[in-house]
């Protein structure tokens, strides 16, 4: 075990302040609500006072952005609104070192995936997206598509700036203004995008942005000048949503849980396959709700694949998220962190076999090392539920029947992965995964232009592509 501290520049470069205001109507102000700490999570240091919004904010949030709709941004020619879209895209762009260092910090994700993931698909987003907003007029909606309204949009922890551009890029390309929520862990990068998006000089009242808790979230969701609600998070939140909307008529898009499949064939070129299967479970310390987190392999290649894994995962670095040379950060929270733990304990209770990676922790800070179980059955809770945390759980099948079948034996379908060499069975299993997205030969591949979204107990509603422009058109 060592002791980790980050470099004290990394403060000055993600320009952290002590204390952060929320953004409404175009003007940072302090919240009626009980300022929240921000922590880093590598270090379990606070990093930052936020303010967060009570139900008066939320109020006057919704009420800015119903005027915002009225009387600019629900009437401007959609050229107009490519304008302030691709600048904001720009100078998320030019600020892009600022805030990958910001997010690592807030989040604990290693750096080398805030900068070459979360912040360019972020900002790739907003350039995607400023694309159609002068194109959806005879884009196949009809001469006049209209907007929604106003949109309260919740997100998480796991991707705090890309899940806000994932949000807020579609909603003002189709005319919508906004108001957002940020997870309560994770809210600064959220706050600097508030900052983007006043210095682009977007109208005042289309974007607020309100810190604060699940109770925030609630009164957002449920305040009667909302037209649409577009949640991602947790399946248990999302159905209270679901529940607390019905009758209202009001749209709603909700993406949340998964337990994705990653199946591996004997065809499949084995070396390339663990490559996956390790970016599927580790890519940011497995918050992931597309994460691989059940590794399905066909027996004949079981033993060799696990060898094969457990070495590969040996090699990862778990520690220091600011340094260039970690693969697996700190975990979000402590909250999170006691899950992972409690339901790791649960598979070796039910007898699954548990491998941990022998890396070192830091001494301080959410660490959880790499681990996979093998010997796992399908009953056992680490095959069923989420765990969101570095834990792969594997299972193996004999036929690609057996496969479909164990694959799609979830509540949830967000998304799988397959491997093998195959074109045909590529897509023959394509076709019978109960998944929203199906990677083959790769996994965790992201991308504006492609559709993004779940099956059953994973939501409903698609973000990304032409697809998730239809969640906040009136088509
Ligand atoms: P969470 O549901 O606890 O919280 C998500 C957000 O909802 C937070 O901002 C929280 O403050 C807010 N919230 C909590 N209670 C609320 C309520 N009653 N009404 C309105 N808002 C409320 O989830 P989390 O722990 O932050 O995130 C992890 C979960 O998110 C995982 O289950 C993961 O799979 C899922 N997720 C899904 C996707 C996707 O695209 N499908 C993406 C990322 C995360």
């Amino acid at each position: 075990n060592w002791e980790y501290a980050p470099a004290p520049e990394s403060r000055a470069i993600a320009n952290l302040k002590p204390n952060y205001q929320m953004f409404v109507d175009g003007q940072f102000v302090d919240g009626g609500g009980e300022p929240l700490k921000s922590i880093n999570p590598a270090t379990e240091e606070v990093l930052a006072e936020v303010a967060t919004a009570n139900a008066e904010d939320v109020d006057r949030a919704v009420k800015a952005a119903r005027r915002a709709y009225d009387k600019v941004w629900g009437k401007m020619p959609g050229a107009e609104r490519a304008k302030y879209i691709f600048r904001i895209a720009r100078m998320i762009a030019e600020r892009s070192r600022e805030l990958a260092v910001l997010e690592s910090l807030d989040n604990g994700k290693p750096i080398k995936e805030s900068r070459d993931s979360d912040v360019p698909i972020a900002a790739a987003h907003f350039f995607y997206h400023a694309g159609w907003a002068d194109k959806l007029d005879y884009a196949g909606y009809g001469p006049d598509p209209k907007p929604l309204g106003v949109a309260g949009q919740v997100i998480p922890w796991n991707f705090p700036l890309l899940m806000a551009a994932w949000k807020l890029a579609p909603a003002l390309a189709c005319g919508n203004t906004v108001v957002l929520k940020p997870a309560e862990t994770t809210p600064l990068t959220a706050l600097v995008l508030a900052e983007i998006i006043r210095d682009a000089d977007l109208p005042p009242g289309v974007v607020n942005i309100l810190p604060g808790a699940g109770d925030v979230g609630a009164t957002l969701t449920t305040h009667p000048g909302i037209d649409k609600v577009a949640f991602t998070g947790s399946t248990e939140v999302g159905k209270l949503i679901q529940r607390s909307l019905a009758g209202t008529g009001r749209k709603l898009t909700l993406e949340l849980g998964g337990k994705a499949a990653n199946i591996v064939f004997d065809d499949a070129p084995l070396d390339q396959a663990v490559e996956g299967i390790v970016n599927g479970i580790f890519f940011n310390q497995g918050h992931v709700c597309c994460a691989g987190s059940r590794l399905l392999v066909q027996e004949s290649v079981a033993d060799e694949v696990l060898e094969k894994l457990r070495h590969r995962v040996s090699t990862l670095r778990v520690g220091d998220p600011l340094d260039k040379n970690t693969d697996v950060g700190a975990i979000n929270s402590a909250e999170q962190l006691a899950k992972i733990r409690e339901l790791s304990a649960s598979g070796e209770e039910e007898g699954a076999e548990r491998w941990t990676s022998p890396c070192p922790l830091p001494d301080k800070g959410f660490f959880f090392a790499p681990t996979v179980f093998s010997q796992v059955s399908q009953s056992m809770r680490i095959a069923r539920e989420e765990i969101f945390g570095p834990v792969l759980s594997v299972l193996t099948f004999r036929t690609p029947d057996e496969a479909v079948a164990k694959a799609n034996n979830t509540p949830y379908g967000l998304s799988a992965g397959i491997w093998t060499d195959k074109g045909s069975r590529i897509l023959w299993m394509a076709n019978k995964m109960r998944a929203g997205v199906v990677w083959a030969n790769t996994f965790n591949r992201f991308d504006p232009t492609a559709p993004f979204g779940g099956y059953q107990e994973s939501g409903f509603g698609r973000e990304g592509g032409r697809a998730g422009l239809e969640a906040y058109l009136d088509v």
